[in-house]
């Protein structure tokens, strides 16, 4: 009897591993941008997201960006926002490390304040945190591996916040979509910042707004003179994607 319910159990086992083989095999990962590919990124898919950065046509400051905003680059925008994706974010933050250094380099400049424009309140009662924190933690750990010296330094403040509600711009046609944006920002006070632990001296570096996409500008545009009207010196934009007409040449 003893030796029987071993051999049972074996069996069991043999078939449990078996079926997990089977599925395994039955729906192995897809590349989650292309759906292609039987890898959880695909090269070609990876590849676009290191591509050198190009300065765009916004002009209310210094912008560049990398990938051109489609369907498949939206769907690891989407997998970072909604499901906090560790390779979505990590893409992302490649992108946008790179577009960071094009812009210091052009402007000679060497450390920055990064401030990212910050998540819909909505967004942020529904998701907790701005998406865009852990992922600027992944951009500050890329600028540290790969500085020359230990003096430029990178930092990210959340330093703007929605003034009002704001309705979703996707619905919106470009003009509505720029009355939408119009002051929407404001600088959340220094001393408010301090209570957080945070030194005067971070306020003295240049500023390099940051966001995911830009699309028509108005949200960035909008972000940017909150800070200018605070006499802040802002650097110029950054972000991992843009539209397509952002890459037409100026
Ligand atoms: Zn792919």
């Amino acid at each position: 009897m003893h030796h029987y319910s071993g051999v049972a159990e074996r069996i069991r086992t043999i078939i449990s591993s078996a079926l997990y083989g089977a599925r395994t095999l039955v729906f192995p990962e897809l590349c989650i941008m292309c759906r292609r590919e039987f890898v959880e990124i695909c090269l070609s898919c990876k590849s676009r997201w290191f591509a050198p950065a190009e300065q765009l046509r916004f002009s209310v400051a210094p912008t560049y960006s990398v990938i051109p905003y489609s369907e498949d680059v939206s769907a690891i925008v989407l997998l970072a926002k909604e499901e906090r994706n560790k390779v979505a974010q990590s893409l992302i933050a490649q992108a946008l490390h790179q577009s960071i250094t094009q812009l210091l380099e052009r402007t000679a400049t060497e450390s920055c304040l990064l401030i990212p424009v910050p998540s819909s309140r909505q967004a942020i009662r529904k998701r907790g945190e701005s998406f865009l924190h852990p992922i600027l933690n992944r951009v500050i750990s890329l600028q540290r591996a790969t500085r020359k010296s230990s003096n430029p330094q990178w930092i990210w403040q959340e330093l703007l916040r929605h003034t009002r509600r704001v309705r979703d711009q996707a619905s919106l046609s470009p003009v509505a979509r720029a009355s939408n944006m119009e002051s929407v920002f404001s600088v959340i006070a220094q001393t408010e910042s301090h209570s957080k632990g945070l030194s005067s001296g971070i306020f003295d570096l240049p500023i390099v707004v940051v966001d995911d996409v830009i699309t028509t500008g108005a949200t960035l545009k909008n972000a940017i003179e909150a800070l200018r009207e605070r006499k802040m010196t802002v650097l110029g934009a950054a972000t991992a994607c843009a539209s397509t007409h952002q890459f037409l040449i100026r």
